[in-house]
């Protein structure tokens, strides 16, 4: 039997009422900006795990792909086809082998152009920009524009943003940011892309 009347269960009703605290004093609702950064694995699931929270209220979702080195990932035809997902791959331009810089940037400002469509549009509760860090830091998009355009976004809209190396203008203007730690990952121990987790 546990007892409650003894240290521990003083201990945790002191807790327990500095946790009720801390919950009655977060009573505001605004849109996040999440981001969701480091060399770690985890940062691109978690942003579809929003997604399927989301849309399990029926809201509607709004994904932008900047780099995608595979076609056909789980999360694409899964989350795809659902009611009320917008999903846009935007890295079919880049040329990252040939260094053609100038079409890299062309390309990252018409993959940016759909963004600010997302984030113009009032009805879509989660817009998620995949993969936007690396664009920032190579410099294919003004990192300015990016943070203007964030900031007057509507005000009940939230954003994940996910890659590593977020640059820092992007971590102020944040809410909530998450920086994954790389500790082991088993395609260092040979192991391919395993289909579900990887993609
Ligand atoms: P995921 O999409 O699995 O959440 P991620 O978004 O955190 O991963 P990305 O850098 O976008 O990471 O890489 C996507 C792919 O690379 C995934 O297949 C993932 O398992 C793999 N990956 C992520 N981090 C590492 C790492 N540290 N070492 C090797 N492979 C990685
Ligand atoms: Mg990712």
């Amino acid at each position: 039997m546990p007892d409650n009347s003894g240290q521990h269960g003083r201990r945790m009703a002191r807790k327990k009422a500095v946790v009720d605290a801390a919950i009655a004093r977060a009573d505001q609702d605004k849109g996040l900006l999440l981001i969701l950064t480091g060399n770690g694995k985890g940062k691109s699931s978690s942003a579809f795990g929003m997604v399927a929270r989301t849309l399990g209220y029926g809201l509607k979702v709004g994904v932008a792909q900047f780099l995608k080195s595979r076609r056909d990932t789980g999360e694409e035809k899964f989350l795809g086809d659902q009611p009320g997902v917008q999903w846009h791959v935007l890295g079919d331009g880049f040329t990252w082998d040939t260094q053609n810089r100038d079409a890299d940037i062309a390309s990252a400002q018409r993959g940016w152009a759909v963004a600010q469509g997302l984030l113009t549009d009032a009805s879509l509760h989660l817009v998620v920009l995949d993969e936007l860090t690396y664009l920032l830091n190579y410099g294919y998009l003004d990192a300015q524009q990016v943070y203007v355009d964030l900031a007057a976004r509507p005000p009940m809209q939230h954003v994940v943003i996910t890659g590593r190396a977020a640059p820092q203008c992007l971590l102020d203007l944040a809410d909530t940011v998450s920086e994954i730690q790389d500790i082991k990952h088993a395609f260092r121990a040979g192991v391919r892309a395993q289909s579900g987790i990887d993609l």
